[in-house]
């Protein structure tokens, strides 16, 4: 039987020796999921995921890439939202999707991403899949290609229609938050869009990096009060702000500007307390 985690939360408290170690090093170490009922804990970049969920390495229409990582747990909901999501890929024309990194197996910080952490961020490849038969060693070598141009002002030539049509899908899915991609390609679907029925532009977010791969934010499921919103969306578009991100974004820093203090390590005691039974459940 799965229980809900909610109801076996006790109040445990993280071991000393827990306390030392970043909550990154004691959930990359967790590699099978809790058996209780999903639940997505805490915030898309601060929780854990109760009851994961493995995203089979190939289907029909998608393939798991570097599968060594084990980063292909998620929520039910982002299953789901990957298979549907390869079969608007397969009607653009692609035979479906490569899915890059969705979360460890009970989730939590995860090496090489700020956010990933409860189930319901998801990175798709920028690359059409060419196959769909990859084996294990060649999901680990193959790498995705960039849709930016070298100066980053502009999509390049691996940039297609059918990006577009993919990337307006998922913007269309009800249960997507937002996506981040490159600056470059907001502005290109802003550019591409018709004049009316844009108000799914809202969700593709321009951000640092995503030039190989789109990340994908589901919403928090329905009834799972432990599952964070994200801040709502600004009004609008987006198309009108983007245009900082081919501009001012690119010039050089100011080397007078003192250095970024470094964030300090994200510890057990910094997530929810359901994570501590998430983390030790058997
Ligand atoms: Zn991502």
């Amino acid at each position: 039987m799965r229980l809900p985690i909610l109801l076996l939360a006790l109040g445990l408290a993280a071991s000393p020796a827990a306390e030392a170690q970043t909550a990154r090093d004691l959930f990359s170490a967790k590699g099978t999921p809790t058996s209780h009922a999903p639940h997505a804990i805490g915030r898309h970049g601060l929780g854990c995921l109760a009851g994961g969920v493995q995203l089979p390495e190939s289907g029909p229409t998608w393939q798991a890439m570097r599968l060594s990582r084990n980063h292909h747990w998620g929520h039910p909901k982002a299953i789901a939202f990957v298979e549907r999501l390869s079969r608007e890929a397969v009607r653009a024309g692609w035979p479906g999707l490569y899915v890059g990194d969705i979360s460890q197996a009970r989730g939590g910080p995860i090496p090489g991403h700020a956010s990933h952490q409860i189930g319901l961020d998801i990175d798709i490849w920028m690359r059409p899949p060419h196959r769909l038969d990859l084996s294990r060693a060649e999901r680990e070598r193959i790498s995705s290609i960039t849709v930016r141009s070298d100066d980053g002002r502009r999509v390049n030539g691996n940039w297609t229609r059918a990006h577009h049509a993919i990337l307006e899908a998922a913007a269309r899915d009800p249960e997507v938050e937002r996506i981040f991609v490159t600056g470059p390609v907001k502005l290109q679907m802003c550019a591409d869009a018709p004049a009316r029925d844009r108000a799914w532009l809202a969700k593709i977010r321009p951000w640092w990096g995503h030039d190989t791969h789109f990340h994908v934010r589901l919403n928090c499921p329905a009834g799972q009060p432990g599952c964070v919103r994200p801040d709502p969306l600004p009004a609008g578009d987006g198309c009108a702000e983007a245009v900082w991100w081919v501009t001012e974004a690119l010039e050089p820093p100011d080397p007078t500007a003192p250095p970024p203090a470094p964030r300090p390590p994200v510890r057990l005691a910094d997530l929810p307390e359901q994570c501590v039974t998430v983390l030790n459940a058997p």
